[in-house]
């Protein structure tokens, strides 16, 4: 059994809130005022420590620099109209987080040191989750390799820890995406499923060079083949065919989104037909020159939903229809009144803080 680990609580003098422009925030510059820190050593976590944000001390012969284990979460707060803070299926990110943790050999984080600590940490900080539109506290739990020396081998000692961003979700302009013909993102077997630092600095060079084409990201495709839909680089991706909701299972390969999860449930609430499976780019390709293929769209935490509004495949291009009353914000909708405590939360999914 689990002990509960104490959680010791060093507060600021000055708060940066009075100077923070909650007007003008660019995603993930601007930190809240505390942050947590864990420690695991001779296969025990220390106590939870609560303190400043601000730099740590690691030598550099720090493991993570050499060999890369790191691995991390993403997920949001939300203030509704009464000032109650809420998650939104937290469990999820902490379970994830332990996955990720084993497949990358690292030790597991007890719930009360990820989940109790998470939620002492937002309630300290809880005047920097602003209620409105769009308005959210982003939450980035993580974990590095924190033990010197530079034997290719899993490190003693870890560091897991939370900082939290006040995050403005803004208009992003229009979405079009390349997908993948030749780079791959995860292969069978691989880490694509964990949320592996490394696996995002693997899909910054693929996705930069869909960037220099005019295009905003790569959607990626199985490794083997290059045939069939896979994900993209922070978002899973959904495909509207007809009245039908496709979407790449998860596997090895594919990382398990929260948010992905939440709109397969809230499509079948809705009476869609949602079929989780393989989805050919052949079958999106055919769809699109029959004019069946009515959306795609990216779903993640950090942005809930993207349309996507042209792909390119080889020398194929297609854009795609603007519709009325698309699924991905009839999805969008449904999703952000749950989080703001708008809508009744039928599938217990909101956390109270
Ligand atoms: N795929 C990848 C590779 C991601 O990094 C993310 C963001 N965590 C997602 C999908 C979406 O997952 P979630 O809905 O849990 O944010």
């Amino acid at each position: 059994m689990n002990h509960t680990h104490q959680i010791a609580i060093d507060k600021v003098r000055n708060s940066k809130l009075d100077s923070t422009d909650f007007e003008n925030l660019t995603f993930g510059k601007t930190f809240t005022d505390h942050m947590l820190e864990c420690t695991w050593k001779d296969g025990s976590w220390s106590t939870v420590e609560i303190k400043p944000y601000g730099p740590i001390m690691v030598e550099p012969s720090c493991k993570v620099f050499h060999y890369g284990q790191a691995i991390f979460e993403g997920m949001k707060a939300f203030k509704d109209e009464n000032d109650d803070v809420f998650l939104f299926r937290p469990e999820d990110n902490w379970i994830r987080f332990n996955a990720s943790a084993k497949r990358l050999a690292m030790p597991e984080v007890p719930e009360d040191v990820f989940m109790d600590g998470l939620k002492e940490l937002v309630n300290l900080d809880r005047d920097w989750v602003r209620h409105g539109d769009g308005l959210s506290l982003y939450l980035r739990p993580f974990m590095i390799a924190s033990e010197n020396g530079v034997a290719a081998a899993p490190a003693t000692e870890y560091k897991f820890m939370i900082v939290m961003s006040p995050a403005r979700s803004y208009y992003r302009g229009d979405v079009r995406v390349v997908i993948a013909t030749e780079y791959s993102r995860a292969a069978d077997g691989g880490i694509g499923y964990a949320k592996a630092a490394g696996n995002y600095a693997a899909s910054f060079y693929p996705n930069s060079l869909a960037i220099q084409e005019g295009y905003q990201q790569i959607i990626w495709t199985d490794a083997a083949t290059h045939e069939y839909l896979e994900e993209a680089g922070t978002m899973n991706i959904f495909v509207r065919i007809g009245d039908k909701l496709l979407t790449a299972p998860h596997n090895d390969r594919i990382l398990n989104g929260v948010t992905r999860r939440s709109i397969i449930q809230i499509a079948k609430d809705m009476g869609i037909d949602v079929e989780e499976r393989r989805v050919s780019i052949n079958e999106i390709n055919e769809a699109a020159k029959n004019g069946e293929l009515k959306e795609l769209f990216g779903s993640g935490t950090a942005a809930v939903v993207v349309p996507i509004k042209g792909y390119k495949h080889h020398d194929y291009t297609f854009e795609l229809p603007e519709l009325e009353n698309s699924y991905s914000n009839q999805f969008k909708k449904a999703l952000v009144d749950i989080q703001y405590n708008r809508a009744p939360d039928q599938h217990g999914w909101r956390v109270k803080i």
